[in-house]
């Protein structure tokens, strides 16, 4: 019998293929606005040039200083760099970074966003803003924050590097994998979750071999939607907790804290709801779906283990102190000794499961 569910349906309007970045004036005037800002990191500042360029009269210049987790020192100067301008939209192109630049601007100003997303992280439809003050990473939901267009175009994603191309789409994988035992979960979300998993699963091999197979960066990029709209629609869990407490008090980077975490938080939890976890051991083979997402991790050479991301085994203690405290709810109960044994193994990188 199926489970009772709420679908809350979707608010972002999505446009999806290749050359898409063209209809960027158009999702601009659709929404009303007369002048936009267009938000990059200092890396794809030539890019958002040409993306302002390609506005005419809506662009209201660039701003090029995104940067990883929001510092609000950044956003200050963005948000003064938008008043001036007489921009009441942003259209952020890039990964997290600069998605987060644009809700950081959207939440404190009413602006409307267009996100042009360039990896696979997924914070670009999700109504979720972390940002860093004093050195401490904070996270909030608000609907103001959930941008209102996302142009998702295929070319853009050509030049992502290999390396980020395997670490963001684990990443996103990871998004899927805790939305099967989201207490808020239905099917709309685990139907896009299972397609998503497939698509990466059979299409970043591909990409390792040839990043620039346009029909393999068009099947990630498809799976890249549907695991940023689980992140955006339904609760996550340890998985999202403890890579929160590495990137917030560790400091380490975002895609491979992600993609190192997921075998073994999703075989932790894997012990409590096997059942609920049975699709990705369907997916990606292995006998269980922690041991099965090990395996294809390694296949992709993704990295697999803390210390190859500059983790002490002696910070392992704190670590655990962390994500414990203010525990996000969970299938498997937390406690200190399961959450440090889960980061010895993940420290060593040992397969997991079964
Ligand atoms: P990123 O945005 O920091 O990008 C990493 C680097 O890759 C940057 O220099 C960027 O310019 C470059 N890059 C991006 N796309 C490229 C492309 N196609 N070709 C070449 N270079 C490219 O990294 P990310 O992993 O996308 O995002 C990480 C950030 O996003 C973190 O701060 C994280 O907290 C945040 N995030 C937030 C949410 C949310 O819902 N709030 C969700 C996911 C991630």
């Amino acid at each position: 019998m199926m489970d009772s569910f709420v679908f809350p349906g979707l608010t972002t309007r999505v446009v999806f293929g290749s050359g898409t970045m063209a209809q960027a004036a158009e999702e601009v005037s659709r929404l009303g606005h007369a002048k936009a800002l267009v938000l990059s990191t200092p890396h794809q500042k030539g890019e958002a040039e040409t993306l302002a360029a390609s506005l005419g009269d809506l662009a209201a210049g660039v701003f090029s200083g995104a940067t990883m987790h929001t510092p609000v020192e950044v956003t200050e100067q963005a948000v003064a760099a938008f008043r001036e301008s007489g921009a009441s939209a942003v259209v952020s192109l890039g990964g997290g970074s600069t998605t987060g630049l644009g809700k950081a601007i959207a939440v404190r100003t009413g602006a409307d966003q267009v996100v042009i997303p360039t990896t696979y992280a997924g914070s670009e439809m999700t109504d979720i803003l972390g940002e860093t003050a004093a050195g401490e990473k904070a996270t909030r939901r608000s609907p103001d924050i959930r941008p209102e267009t996302v142009i998702y175009d295929v070319d853009l994603t050509l030049s992502l590097p290999v390396s980020l191309t395997v670490t963001s789409a684990m990443n996103a994988i990871a998004h899927a994998m805790e939305a099967f035992y989201a207490p808020d979960r239905n099917p709309v979300i685990e139907l896009m979750c299972r397609d998503a998993m497939v698509a990466f699963r059979d299409g970043i091999p591909t990409l390792i071999a040839d990043p620039k197979d346009e029909k393999a960066r068009a099947q990630a990029l498809y799976a890249a939607w549907c695991c940023s709209t689980a992140l955006g629609y339904v609760q996550m869990a340890l998985h999202h907790k403890l890579a929160h407490v590495f990137g917030g008090s560790f400091e380490t980077p975002h895609a491979e804290t992600h993609a190192i975490l997921l075998p073994y938080t999703t075989a932790f939890n894997e012990v409590a709801v096997p059942e609920l976890l049975a699709p990705l051991a369907d997916v990606f083979g292995g006998g269980s779906a922690g041991g099965g997402l090990w395996d294809f991790a390694k296949s992709v050479g993704s990295p697999l283990s803390l210390k190859d991301i500059g983790i002490a085994e002696g910070d392992l203690d704190r670590a655990t102190a962390i994500a414990v405290k203010n525990a996000y709810s969970n299938p498997r109960p937390i406690d200190p000794g399961s959450i440090r044994e889960l980061l010895q193994t993940a420290w060593e990188g040992r397969r997991p499961g079964g």
